[in-house]
This record gives C-alpha cells, structure tokens and sequence, in this order.
C-alpha cells in the first residue's frame, strides 16, 4: 500500500502563522509529511505486521490513526 502526501506547499507557513502550541504544529507538519510513527511506517521497515492495534482490522496509516479507525472517530465525536 502506498499512500501521496497531501500535496499542500508551505504548509508550515500556514502552521507557523497559528496561535497554538508549537507541538501541535509539529504533529500537524508531520501528519501532512506521512513523518508519524504509525504501524504502516513501521512495516514498511520490517519492524510492525502494520495493522492497527486498537481496532485490529486494518492497515494503520495516518488517515487511519487520525480520521477513520472507530476508536479515532469516538474520540473526534466526543472531543
Ligand atoms: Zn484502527
């Protein structure tokens, strides 16, 4: 499975710009870069079986981790 990078030039002369903390600018600069130590990072270095280990049931990505595995979108309904 390969994924693109979001293809957003400059982001972090958007991120820079934010009133928020500096490492919530870091992880949204890695998160748009694929640079999160997700399972499928660590698969791809030999190092993970690269599923997700809260819902067991697919190849944790970033996208996964973040927007769609059911433990992420419970925290996002109730947060
Ligand atoms: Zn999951």
């Amino acid at each position: 499975m390969t994924s693109t990078p979001i293809p957003f030039e400059g982001i972090w002369s958007v991120l820079a710009c934010l009133q928020t903390l500096s490492k919530i600018k870091v992880f949204a600069w890695k998160a748009c870069h694929e640079a999160l130590p997700t399972r499928y990072r660590r698969a791809q270095a030999g190092l993970d079986a690269g599923i997700c280990s809260l819902c067991d049931d697919a190849v944790e990505t970033y996208v996964h981790a973040l927007r769609d595995c059911p433990h992420a979108k419970e925290v996002l309904v109730v947060g």
